[in-house]
């Protein structure tokens, strides 16, 4: 069993990695992001809150995304372990996962800030299945259809110019203190680089791996 934080900025494939590595690793992965998109399409009244801080590019207050991820951690098997995608993004959120897991290592993902723009403004997501494209060179075989399930494309409504500078701004603020928050804590590291926007996703993927072997981990 391992437990997992899948480390970036926006837009450094955080989702997409996470995804394929879900099926080689045999854990759950909880996305926060995901969690708060479907609250905010079911409309509930803190779906309601949700959405005023994502769609500005603001980060949920810590005690909602704490609750949030304390009751989807508390529907995994017993025995089978987890990818955090976008949790923690505070260090007062990794704080509080201290008290309830036991994470085994930090992958870190390195893409520079060109890239993250380019695959950000051009990413769409499958509205059925939450399959991750890009119009560049993750593009759909058919035109935004989804290859998984056939299910509709859609952009991310926060996946635009002004709120993607939010988000890097946000994350550079407020999230990547928490590297050395890790290192300092002694957490072991992947570090994965992706310095190519038509680099597949496969190869990153195969690069954790290794990486996680190396520390005895997979
Ligand atoms: P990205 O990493 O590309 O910004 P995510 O899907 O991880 O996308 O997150 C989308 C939005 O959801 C964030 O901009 C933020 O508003 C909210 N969010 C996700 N995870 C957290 C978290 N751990 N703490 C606070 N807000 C979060
Ligand atoms: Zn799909």
């Amino acid at each position: 069993m391992v437990n997992l934080i899948i480390f970036g900025a926006p837009g450094s494939g955080k989702g997409t990695y996470a995804s394929r590595l879900k099926e080689r690793l045999n854990v759950e992965v909880i996305a926060t992001g995901d969690l708060f998109r479907e609250m905010i399409k079911l409309d509930t009244p803190l779906g309601r809150k949700v959405k005023e801080y994502v769609e500005k590019g603001l980060l949920v207050p810590d005690d909602i995304t704490l609750e949030v991820l304390k009751e989807n951690l508390a529907k995994i098997p017993k025995g089978k372990g987890f990818i955090l995608d976008g949790y923690p993004r505070t260090i007062w959120q990794a704080q509080s996962l201290e008290e309830i897991a036991k994470i085994d290592a930090v992958i870190h993902l390195v893409v520079p800030d060109w890239i993250i723009i380019k695959r950000l403004s051009s990413r769409r997501i499958c509205q059925n299945c939450g399959a991750i494209y890009n119009l560049i060179f993750l593009k759909p075989k058919r035109d935004m259809i989804c290859d998984k399930c056939g299910g509709p494309l859609y952009q991310r409504s926060d996946d635009t110019a002004e709120v993607i500078k939010k988000r890097i701004e946000v994350y550079e603020k407020q999230t990547q203190p928490l590297l050395n928050y890790y290192r300092g804590k002694g957490v072991p590291f992947v570090e994965a680089k992706c310095e190519k926007l038509e680099t597949p996703p496969e190869v990153v993927v195969e690069e954790i791996l290794k990486g996680l072997k190396k520390l005895n981990i997979a």
